[in-house]
């Protein structure tokens, strides 16, 4: 059933190669692109999300996802992407630590051109890359240690922080869900 209550514009924000595209992907299609190419970046998707806790349980909401398929590279992102957006997940990859030193950029930007009430949850991506690299993918490590995004996360006043799968899907409904609930309980 394609009914829904209320309509949210939510956008992804954070360096090239953290995996918005494939977050989008997991979240609207249910699959994962091992090979994606940065040029193909989907531009927008969308998706029916529940709320499953708190006061408006239940409620429909159709989500308004747009990525930025690939103008990030060129700190290129125009105005209209930001407008109008109640949510942003500001991403970046668990193996890479500049992808989250730089999103002190990206979360200037989005203060700077963002709605005054815009809404961010830091998100650490690729959290199937965990450990000491036993199992780890081509050598790749966890290079961001979960307590540092949370402190960041709590000193720069975003409204949490959380990890996610794009591959396994771990944590993608959950951070959709999450700032979901969190954007609607403060329209
Ligand atoms: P974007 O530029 O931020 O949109 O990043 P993409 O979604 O294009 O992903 C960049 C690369 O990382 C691609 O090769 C993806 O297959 C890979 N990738 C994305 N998410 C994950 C994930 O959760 N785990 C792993 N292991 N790889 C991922």
């Amino acid at each position: 059933m394609a009914t829904w209550d209320f309509i949210q514009k939510q956008i992804l924000l954070g360096d090239a190669a953290c995996g918005k595209s494939s977050l989008l992907v997991r979240l609207t299609d249910n699959r994962f692109l091992q090979h994606s190419e940065p040029t193909i970046g989907v531009e927008f998707g969308s998706r029916i999300v529940e709320i499953n806790e708190g006061d408006d349980a239940g409620k429909r909401i159709k989500l308004q996802i747009w990525d930025t398929a690939g103008q990030e590279s060129f700190r290129a992102i125009t105005r209209s992407y930001y407008r109008g957006a109640g949510g942003a997940l500001l991403v970046f990859s668990l193996t890479s630590y500049s992808s989250f030193a730089n999103c002190a950029g990206w979360l200037a930007d989005l203060r700077a051109w963002g709605e005054d009430d815009l809404l961010v949850l830091l998100v650490g991506n690729k959290g199937d890359v965990l450990g000491e690299g036993e199992g780890a993918e081509g050598g790749e490590r966890r290079e961001v240690e979960r307590e540092e995004a949370e402190e960041w996360a709590r000193e720069e006043g975003l409204a949490g922080y959380v990890e996610t799968s794009a591959k396994s899907g771990q944590g993608v409904e959950e951070a959709f869900n999450t700032l979901t609930r969190l954007v609607h309980a403060r329209a």
